[in-house]
């Protein structure tokens, strides 16, 4: 038997204990998971474990099938669409299973987008295949429940349509939309008596606008926005259609696998924001949510398909009884335990680690993946990915990232620096649980949170020759261009120690990937003969909320020299809100105390040092969240 075989046979079977879903009482009525590889043993395991997790709905999606056509044109998957409905229901008959399909799924011989909806006119021949290829997938396929319909990514979004004809001009990309969710609806839902949900999917913030607007204007479908606007950011704001697609149930789509966050080779576990997501969701009348969970099972990360089923259940349950009962019923851990604490401690950390790592004050600004950009010569996905995009509320920090200054280069040092830290931190929690793990176990989290670690190291001088690019390439300077090299040396480094540590195919961190970046802008901006370490003048350590109680919180730290001591804090980024006043006292041991918080809110906060001789350091956002007024003060993290 294979190596590989053996752990994932040891993966499945230690699986089979978990057991997450209570008697399901009131809570979220459809809960589903998407699977996205066309792998039939894949697909049937998963299917299995469904009941257990509560859940009742899965989606066939991705690697399966993009497109109704796929029905159509592919034998193999009308087979495993037929198999893996039939299992479902013969499983329990309350599971439904929806297929995937963009549309347009069509795109004219010679590429252009000059193609006319007119449903009277020039688009009749076009529609009526369309509609064709949703009848002959429903016959092949004819117990499948449902069809997720969706535009962005379309090999023609129908509002991209470019005809001229008087129909075509005086119905707007709203319009065009509504039109092809009638005419999928009108087999689907009409001919097929099936469900029709209409996923927000989309790729700028008039898209978004457009399939809200087409939502409002159509009965009879129901409704799946992600939990974010466009692709997966923890810092995004909500999808703005939640709970503005009138009277239709939503099912609100959520990552638990960190598509960019890692791919379940680096922890990123997140059930508090699980539950700061869900709880939004449901208070704005979603009735469901579905969770990508490929790459998952079998790594740290399953915690968050976890707590996902749990909070589903009930949205309000306590996240840490969540965690206590994940490091029981995973890694043998006794709640009360000092493993216990300690593991819990050591993984809640990994997605303060992945986000201050992998995003830059709040931005997205590196790869359409987890890895290391392969281009240096600008910070790539601030044009199409800003959170400004979607909240005015950020314009101030995009502006100040597409020209950054000396200070911007030291708040990005403190924030990449921070992920190290908190690294650390894990690491050495770890470290206290180990005589209460299974050596397995301890050794799989080992090596995760080393390469972790790692990750963290490179993308801090990621993070800084990036942007020192492009602040030297406004202000040219010796002393700039000899950082930069500084940067790009100390890359080369590690991408020798990735590759000696975890081989030429490590991932994220890949050192062929680091050596692109780093003859990327080699390439505009030559070698220099001078190299420098930056190094910020005041790192701020330690930062943390300690004592949190319903409506007080404190929040220590400690500079590396004597300094004053501000908060800034509110209940949202980028702006805080409120900050405390600087005391006239110079410290190294920061500690100042936050009273009239709100109970059961997450509090945001960031803190700041000043010296007497002027040099100010900002540290990275964390947050907290205060407790209900009955419970007991707890820490936060
Ligand atoms: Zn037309």
């Amino acid at each position: 038997m294979t190596k590989a075989l053996i752990m994932l046979i040891s993966a499945a079977s230690m699986l089979v204990l978990l057991a997450p879903v209570a008697s399901a009482s009131q809570g979220m009525a459809r809960r589903g998971w998407q699977l996205g590889r066309l792998d039939e043993a894949h697909i049937m395991q998963r299917l299995e474990w469904a009941p257990r997790y509560g859940i009742n709905e899965i989606q066939l999606s991705h690697g399966i099938m993009m497109n109704i056509d796929a029905i159509n044109d592919s034998e193999r998957v009308r087979r495993v669409v037929n198999d893996m409905v039939a299992r479902a229901h013969a499983a329990d008959p309350a599971i439904r299973v929806f297929v995937w399909a963009h549309e347009l799924n069509y795109r004219p011989p010679d590429d252009s987008a000059d193609v006319c909806l007119d449903p009277n006119g020039g688009g009749q021949a076009l529609l009526q295949v369309r509609r064709e290829a949703y009848r002959r997938a429903l016959r092949a396929c004819p117990e499948v429940d449902g069809v997720v319909l969706m535009f962005g990514s379309a090999r023609l979004e129908p509002w991209s349509a470019t005809c001229g004809c008087a129909w075509c001009r005086n119905h707007t990309p709203a319009q065009k939309a509504q039109l092809v969710i009638e005419q999928v609806k009108s087999v689907v839902v009409g001919e097929f008596k099936k469900e029709l949900m209409v996923r927000t999917f989309i790729h700028s913030p008039e898209q978004l606008r457009w399939i809200g607007e087409a939502l409002r204007a159509t009965s009879g479908v129901s409704v799946m926005p992600k939990c974010v606007p466009q692709d997966w950011e923890p810092y995004y704001p909500h999808d703005e259609t939640i709970g503005r697609v009138g009277n239709k149930e939503q099912v609100i789509e959520f990552d638990l696998a960190g598509e960019y966050w890692g791919r379940g080779a680096l922890p990123f576990c997140m059930p508090d924001e699980l539950q700061y997501r869900l709880q939004y969701d449901r208070d704005h009348g979603a009735v469901g949510a579905v969770g990508r969970i490929e790459d998952v099972f079998g790594t740290p990360n399953e915690v968050n398909i976890f707590a996902f089923s749990r909070l589903m259940q009930n949205p309000d349950e306590e996240v840490d009884a969540i965690w206590r009962d994940w490091v029981t019923e995973r890694y043998g851990l006794a709640p009360g335990s000092p493993g216990s604490a300690r593991l819990i401690a050591c993984l809640r950390r990994t997605f303060d680690i992945g986000r201050k790592m992998y995003y830059v004050k709040g931005f997205w600004v590196f790869d359409k993946s987890s890895e290391v950009p392969e281009t240096g010569r600008a910070p790539r996905m601030l044009e199409g990915r800003s959170i400004a995009l979607y909240d005015p509320a950020w314009k101030g920090v995009d502006a100040e990232l597409k020209r950054p200054t000396d200070r911007t280069l030291d708040e990005i040092a403190q924030e990449k620096s921070e992920a190290i830290w908190l690294s650390d931190l894990s690491l050495a929690d770890l470290e206290e649980a180990r005589a209460n793990l299974r050596p397995r176990d301890y050794e799989d989290l080992h090596q995760r949170l080393t390469h972790q670690r790692r990750c963290a190291e490179i993308w801090r001088w990621v993070a800084d020759a990036i942007f020192r690019y492009q602040l030297c390439k406004r202000q040219p300077s010796g002393r700039q261009r000899a950082l930069v090299e500084g940067d790009l040396r100390q890359l080369e480094a590690l991408a020798a120690r990735m590759e000696a540590d975890y081989g030429p195919l490590a991932y994220p961190g890949n050192p062929r990937r680091i050596r692109a970046l780093v003859a990327d802008i080699r390439s505009e901006f030559g070698a220099s003969r001078q190299a420098a370490a930056n190094e910020p003048p005041l790192l701020l350590q330690g930062i943390e909320a300690e004592s949190v109680g319903p409506r007080s919180a404190v929040i220590t730290w400690e500079s590396g020299a004597a300094g004053d001591t501000r908060v800034e804090y509110g209940t949202a980024l980028p702006a805080y809100g409120a900050e405390t006043s600087a005391g006239s006292q110079m410290t190294r041991h920061h500690r100042v105390e936050l009273t009239g918080l709100q109970p059961a809110t997450r509090y945001y906060f960031r803190v700041k040092t000043r010296t007497a001789d002027g040099r100010e350091m900002v540290s990275g956002d964390f947050r907290f969240k205060t407790p209900a007024a009955t419970a007991q003060g707890r820490k936060g993290t």
